[in-house]
């Protein structure tokens, strides 16, 4: 037995606590909760073998709400005291998973700045940015869960169709304008049934957590397909996830207020928690930090985005990841995408001495954030890495 000891201040302290899947040279992929720097096996700090000898969260996750809160004051009595020693791995010797079996995906489109950005760069001539559903309804569309990676995975450049402002007929190619989205994804623990509804107030007792959430986006490719029916394989090719999921309860000293929502909801986007949230993203590009996107800025709130997607009836489910859309603030260095930092490319951005617009073969991007914690404390998502690699075309 050992005793562990984690600074308050350090951005994984015990008000943290999140959860990911870990394997080591010698074991299959098992559930963990990060403490500091050490990576601490579940399964053995607690004796459940059922719950967390497993190769993803989704046992855990639906067991409920009200398990994961005796879970997480379980974990702290237990790392307050003294912890077996095969349970406590250090972080950089362990190799980190994908931490939930993703079962359906959906991309919202929630913050103002950047639909708004979007706007003008994609229809120039509409007389307003925003289309007329948009502060009516949190816009989303059905995304592709089988490319969520997790951070440090590469991704390969994707091809498919353009077909620019100048090009008589559609060619096809790898893409050349490959952006990334900084985003936050949030893990939907617990569903409803069929022809039910998750309303606004009880949405927070169906999402587990949080994730850092990169939807790459090769923008020529969406620019060509997405009239009438939205993207598809513009953005389907990858998504990058941070491989710990920070729990909702571990967020209570990052609620904010959303931005005021005018006009007023429908009814049933009404209620619930004032739940914006807000996290401190930042964007590194070849090690270079070229953004600040602040998730408070966000307009729709999780739980509206949670209740929207199931008003029609629709089966929400354990391992469900719905993302927030890209995080852009009101100033420029806020932006969380690449084509509106350098307006579709038409100001580039000096990045580690070169100038970029869009993604080059061996560039690297890395997303990180912090949130404020109780007692004047931060704590930290990690990070959600991703390197593209050259076209196989
Ligand atoms: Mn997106």
């Amino acid at each position: 037995m050992r005793t562990l000891s984690v600074p308050d201040e350090h951005l994984f302290g015990l008000h943290n606590l999140p959860y990911g899947v870990y394997s080591t040279a010698d074991s299959a992929p098992r559930v963990a909760v990060r403490y500091g720097d050490h990576v601490i096996d579940l399964a053995v700090l607690l004796g459940d073998e059922d719950t967390f000898a497993r190769g993803s969260l989704n046992t855990f996750m639906a067991q409920g709400h009200d398990r994961w809160v005796a879970v997480r004051e379980a974990i702290t009595r237990a790392l307050r005291s003294e912890v077996p020693d095969e349970a406590v791995h250090a972080l950089a010797e362990v190799t980190l998973h994908l931490p939930v079996e993703v079962a359906d995906y959906v991309d919202f489109y929630a913050s103002e700045h950047h639909a708004s950005n979007l706007g003008r760069l994609f229809r120039p001539d509409n007389p307003s940015p925003l289309m007329p559903n948009w502060k009516h309804l949190p816009v989303g569309y059905h995304g592709r869960a089988s490319s969520i990676v997790v951070s440090g995975t590469d991704i390969v450049r994707p091809s498919g169709q353009r077909k620019g402002p100048q090009d008589e007929a559609p060619v096809f190619g790898p893409s050349t304008r490959l952006d990334i989205e900084a985003e936050v994804g949030f893990v939907v623990g617990t569903g409803n049934t069929m022809g039910d509804q998750i309303g606004v107030g009880q949405a927070e007792e169906h999402l587990f957590g949080v994730v850092l959430f990169n939807d790459w986006s090769a923008r020529d490719i969406q620019a060509w397909e997405y009239v009438p029916l939205g993207p598809n394989l513009g953005k389907s090719f990858a998504s990058t996830i941070s491989p710990w999921v920070v729990p909702m309860l571990a967020l209570e000293g990052a609620r904010v207020d959303t931005p005021t929502q005018d006009p007023r909801p429908m009814e049933y986007l009404r209620g619930g928690p004032s739940a914006g949230l807000d996290i401190d993203l930042e964007v590194s590009w070849n090690g270079q930090v070229v953004s600040r996107p602040p998730y408070r800025e966000m307009y729709w709130s999780p739980a509206q985005m949670l209740a929207h997607l199931t008003v029609n009836g629709a089966p929400a489910r354990t391992g469900d990841v719905f993302a927030s859309g890209t995080v852009s603030g009101p100033a420029k260095e806020q932006r969380g995408a690449f084509i509106e930092l350098t307006w579709g490319g038409a100001e580039p951005v000096t990045v580690a001495g070169e100038e970029r617009t869009f993604l080059q073969d061996g560039d690297e991007v890395v997303l990180s954030a912090t949130a404020p914690a109780p007692g004047g404390k931060r704590l930290g998502f990690g990070e959600a890495r991703g390197t593209i690699l050259p076209s196989r075309d």
